[in-house]
């Protein structure tokens, strides 16, 4: 079968690698769709090489199951992975949270175990949660990663009808931010620096956008708040400037949510976090149930999901693909598999 590894320095190549075949707990998917997400372009962009296959949004139908499957499900559902292996049996594997086993975890396609940019993936048949008729499988692959971890965030904030909320970075996460926060009801405003962004923030319900290459996003936000700033904030790019901003916008008791990966920031704790009475929350994608209850949402508020995803390839135009992606100019990029 085929399957995309990165070479190093920004270049994908499209490699041979024997079919998988499932064992005991395990499932071997033919992959229907798979998500290009943000932290790819981390290890694409990197020096060092990955022999695994990438990709960590999987979607697809299930071609094998190996003894000792769930009950639950059979040959030939759809289905999308939650991309994580731990022991299985502590806390936080019961809990869902299988990516934050102490033990260590594998993360299907995302260096530890083989992904889902390839005709097959191997997965434990655990991982497995049912795709909803309603959904198509690149809907599935958006969700799998970087929509429900926009989502979670939202979730942990209890964002409502009441809120209006700031998205920093309008990359597919934020993007996604954008869309979820309108369907839970709230106000929008979307600050990025790339036009393009912009306008897909727009069309996705973004009440308000702000390129905060052309104005300072904190003074842009306190005006259209009436100087008061913004109930609810989530930061999903990473840069270390809008991880400061994105407390300094907020209201006092505002709360902030920080999804974005990057590197270090100087944060005013004492202005921007204990005399604004503020709540800040980490989140890291999301456990297995909650990928079930984020499919719910989208089936139940029909919240157009379609329209996050704006370039589809497929597998043969990978390097095309992570060479759009990495421009940052896009939506939601999607493998679509025949
Ligand atoms: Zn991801
Ligand atoms: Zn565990």
């Amino acid at each position: 079968m085929r399957g995309v590894t990165f070479p190093g320095n920004r270049q994908a190549e499209i490699r041979e690698f024997p079919d998988p075949h499932a064992g005991p707990g395990e499932a071997v998917l033919k992959v229907r769709a798979s998500g290009l997400c943000g932290t790819d372009l981390h290890r694409y962009r990197g020096p060092d090489p990955t022999d695994m296959i990438t990709g960590h949004e999987p979607c697809g139908v299930i071609e094998e199951l190996g003894p000792g499957a769930p009950p639950g499900i059979k040959l030939g559902d759809r289905v999308i992975c939650h991309h994580y292996a731990g022991c299985g049996v502590c806390e936080n594997c019961a809990m869902g949270y299988e990516q934050l086993c102490p033990q260590g975890r594998i993360t299907f396609g995302g260096g530890t175990g083989h992904g889902a940019n390839a005709d097959y993936i191997l997965v434990p048949s655990r991982s497995l949660v049912l795709l909803d008729d309603e959904l198509s499988f690149e809907e599935g692959a958006a969700i799998s990663c970087g929509t429900g971890t926009a989502w979670n965030g939202l979730k942990k904030m209890d964002v409502s009808g009441r809120d209006i909320v700031a998205v920093f970075g309008q990359g597919p996460v934020g993007a996604s931010g954008t869309l979820s926060a309108k369907a839970m009801g709230a106000q929008v405003i979307a600050v990025d620096i790339v036009p393009e962004r912009l306008a897909l923030a727009k069309e996705l319900g973004a009440d308000h956008v702000i390129n905060s290459l052309e104005v300072d996003p904190v003074e842009a936000i306190r005006e259209l708040t009436g100087g008061l700033g913004v109930t609810v904030s989530q930061e999903t790019s990473g840069n270390p400037t809008a991880r400061q901003q994105v407390l300094e916008c907020l209201r006092p008791f505002g709360r902030c949510c920080y999804v974005g990966i990057g590197g270090p920031a100087e944060i005013d704790f004492n202005r921007d976090v204990i005399f604004k009475v503020a709540t800040i929350f980490g989140s890291w994608t999301f456990s297995k149930s909650e990928l079930i209850e984020i499919e719910r949402f989208f089936v139940d508020t029909k919240a157009p999901l379609n329209k996050l995803i704006t370039h589809r390839y497929s597998l043969d135009q990978a390097v095309e693909a992570f060479k759009e992606f990495d421009g940052a100019k896009t939506g939601k990029c999607v493998f679509v598999m025949e």
